[in-house]
Order: structure tokens, then C-alpha cells, then sequence
């Protein structure tokens, strides 16, 4: 997944009447091959937020290491819920160790 099909599917935008909601998706795994997502708010923004703003507030997001990091062996990016730990994917640790999910 590139950046852009990340955010398509796991960042979202909501607004409200007083503000704008950043949220992003957490995958909670309630069995082994039960994935949830579970949308919380990461940031609030004000209504008046530009385009330029709001877009600088997804790039953050997808770098903030609480929700998203890089696999350092397929170098993608990835949403914390799909690691293995802080290092590998859940793709790479079932190819590259045998770890079945
Ligand atoms: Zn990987």
C-alpha cells in the first residue's frame, strides 16, 4: 500500500458544526484472523482550516509512529495494527519467518 491507499482507508475526515475531525483507523485484533477497525479522533481542527492545513495534518498523522510505521523489510507503510512488532509487517513475518496469523 502506498501512502494514498493508506489514507483512503484509514484516515478519515468528519466535520461537525463547530470543527473539523481528523480520525484514524486502529486495527484491534479480537481473534487471530478478526481484524476491527475502531475510528478514534486524532486531531480537531478548526472549521476555518485550509486545504493546505488539513492536508499537513494527514501527512503528520501517517507519521506519527502511534499509528503508522514503515515495515523495514517491504518498506511499506503500514498501520500499527498490521506490525509485527515495531520492525516487520504481518506479510513479512509470515514470509520471512513463518509466523502464521
Ligand atoms: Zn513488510
Amino acid at each position: 500500500m502506498n501512502s494514498q491507499e493508506i489514507q483512503s482507508l484509514y484516515v478519515r475526515v468528519s466535520r461537525s458544526e463547530s470543527s473539523i475531525l481528523l480520525e484514524v483507523a486502529n486495527v484491534i485484533w479480537e481473534g487471530p484472523h478478526t481484524p476491527i477497525t475502531k475510528w478514534s479522533t486524532y486531531k480537531k481542527l478548526p472549521q476555518t482550516s485550509t486545504e493546505v492545513q488539513m492536508v499537513a495534518a494527514k501527512e503528520e498523522l501517517l507519521k506519527n509512529p502511534k499509528h503508522f510505521l514503515t515495515c523495514q523489510l517491504c518498506d511499506r507503510l503500514k498501520p500499527i495494527g498490521w506490525m509485527h512488532g515495531d520492525t516487520m509487517c504481518h506479510s513479512c513475518a509470515e514470509s520471512e519467518l513463518g509466523i502464521v496469523h
